[in-house]
């Protein structure tokens, strides 16, 4: 088989999918303990498994399975699913049931996994004239989000992935474009939109050549507002061959420094989980190649539990990632679909674990925004845990006027929050309070503080209702 060669590496150039049929043929695979892959084999049942070569022989160390963090985020996990629902479907698997009852176990367990976090098919689609554009997402005002309906599956699979539900193929889950016409006809009509956001799955999953159909034409002069175009991508980690060496690398680089020469910002929007990510020579050499066509790679990703939930972890992803020319973008918090409980990590110990991290890096890797919660309202950041005592005279007046009680008690802890990004352009940048809970790992189980019913930017009634309506995909 051919392979590119870089200093201190062999990597093969061919992409091989991996998956719950074809993972016993791994070398690798057979190492590990009986126990193990039979649990593995019963999770991969209910949740998508798809991993590659590159990722199995470049990322996982695998004297460190099942500990290791790449394993952690490719390999299906025990702890994914509940004793019961794992129980069951090993005990049909065991007993040899028929492949109907085994389907309508893992029927079950996904309905109640949930699958399609609230309104994700509803909210924020694009309209012209009434018509909804499938696949056309504006929810804030410079930035539409557009999913390509060839770029809606991964060269790998996040275990935590909110797209579980797409990519297992139940019915009603996928999101997508069938065409850019209808996309530049809504841009045309949209001239505050300055960003395009071009995201899957993985558009990057995408030949050339189909991927040029959907970019070029936002090139035409007629769309000079919009000034940037992301792509967000997981291919830099999981399969770099991508930018080096598939028979399309080098039009794909052609197309990138084509939108440099329309004098277009073009953004890929990294997916970056782990410092390892970055190792590999062939990694390395994609982000030069890309960097070399003018374009800018940011990174960013979930806080994620078993994967990277440690300050170190970050600290060393963004200085690597700073010293190979990259920007730190954003830290996300992990949403409430599919696994959640396994891979969730508390508000407030995502707070401290980037605080951490970031005040152990320079100030050029602190550009990365979070941890945020891509929510209803918009994009909540933790800023930090203040006692009522340490509040400035300016954030008692906005505590006060967001409702406070006369009873205060001075020790009382607050977890102060902000927008980054909002719906309501009036919301952004703007300062509220939340009451301390060490256990709460999304807005619907924060509570507002000083005794208040809802946060100010709630209507009556939405506090019951989760908050996490989202259609982007975790890399935008
Ligand atoms: C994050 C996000 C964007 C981009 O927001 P920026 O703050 O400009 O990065 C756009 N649309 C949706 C739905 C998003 O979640
Ligand atoms: S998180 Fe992104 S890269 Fe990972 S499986 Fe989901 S869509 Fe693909």
């Amino acid at each position: 088989m051919a392979t590119v060669t870089l200093p201190g590496s062999a990597v093969s150039t061919r992409y091989h999918a991996i998956g719950r049929s074809t993972v016993s043929g791994m070398p690798e695979w057979q190492r590990l303990d009986s126990d193990l892959r039979h649990g593995i084999d019963i999770v991969a049942r209910v949740m998508p498994f798809r991993t590659n070569r590159y990722v199995v022989e470049n990322l996982i160390d695998w004297s460190r399975v099942p500990g290791d963090p790449i394993f952690q985020l490719v390999f299906p996990q025990l702890g994914m699913l509940s004793k019961t629902d794992f129980d069951d479907v090993r005990t049909l698997v065991e007993a040899a049931a028929d492949v109907e009852s085994i389907g309508r176990a893992v029927e079950r367990i996904r309905r109640g996994l949930n699958p399609h976090p609230a309104g994700q098919l509803t909210h924020n689609t694009a309209k012209i004239a009434g018509r909804p554009l499938p696949g056309v997402q504006h929810k804030y005002r410079e930035t539409v989000v557009f999913f390509p309906a060839q770029g809606q599956t991964c060269h790998a699979y996040c275990t935590y992935c909110f797209r579980w539900a797409q990519f297992v193929g139940m019915p009603g889950m996928r999101i997508e474009a069938r065409s850019t016409a209808d996309l530049v006809a809504y841009l045309k009509a949209h001239p505050e939109v300055t960003d395009i956001l071009i995201t899957g799955g993985d558009p990057m999953i995408m030949a050339t050549r189909t991927l040029r159909r959907y970019i070029e034409p936002l090139l035409a002069p007629e769309l000079e507002h919009v000034q940037n175009i992301r792509i967000g991508t997981k291919s830099l980690a999981y399969w770099p061959q991508r930018f080096v060496s598939d028979a399309d690398a080098d039009d794909c680089l052609r197309l990138f420094g084509e939108v440099a020469a329309a004098n277009r910002h073009l953004a890929i929007m990294g997916h970056y989980t782990h410092p390892i990510e970055l190792q590999p020579a062939l990694a390395r050499e994609a982000i030069r190649r890309i960097r070399d066509t003018g374009a800018q790679v940011r990174m960013q990703a979930p806080l994620i539990r078993h994967v990277n939930d440690a300050p170190e972890i970050w600290s060393e992803l963004w200085r690597t990632g700073v010293r190979l020319g990259l920007v730190p973008y954003y830290m996300f918090i992990e949403r409430d679909t599919g696994p959640h409980s396994y891979f969730a990590v508390p508000l407030v110990r995502a707070h401290e674990i980037f605080r951490r991290a970031a005040a152990s890096v320079s100030g050029l890797a602190r550009s990365a925004q979070g941890p945020t919660m891509s929510a209803l309202p918009g994009k909540i950041r933790i800023l930090g845990v203040v006692t009522r005592t340490e509040l400035t005279d300016r954030q008692r007046t906005v505590a006060f006027r967001n409702g406070s009680s006369s009873a205060v008690d001075p020790r009382e802890q607050l977890l102060v929050c902000d927008f980054v990004q909002a719906r309501d352009a009036s919301l952004i940048q703007t300062v509220f309070f939340a009451a301390f809970d060490p256990g709460a790992t999304w807005l619907d189980q924060m509570r507002p503080a000083f005794g208040q019913e809802r946060f100010s930017f709630e209507q009556a009634g939405e506090r019951t209702a989760p908050l996490h309506a989202f259609t982007e995909c975790l890399l935008d």
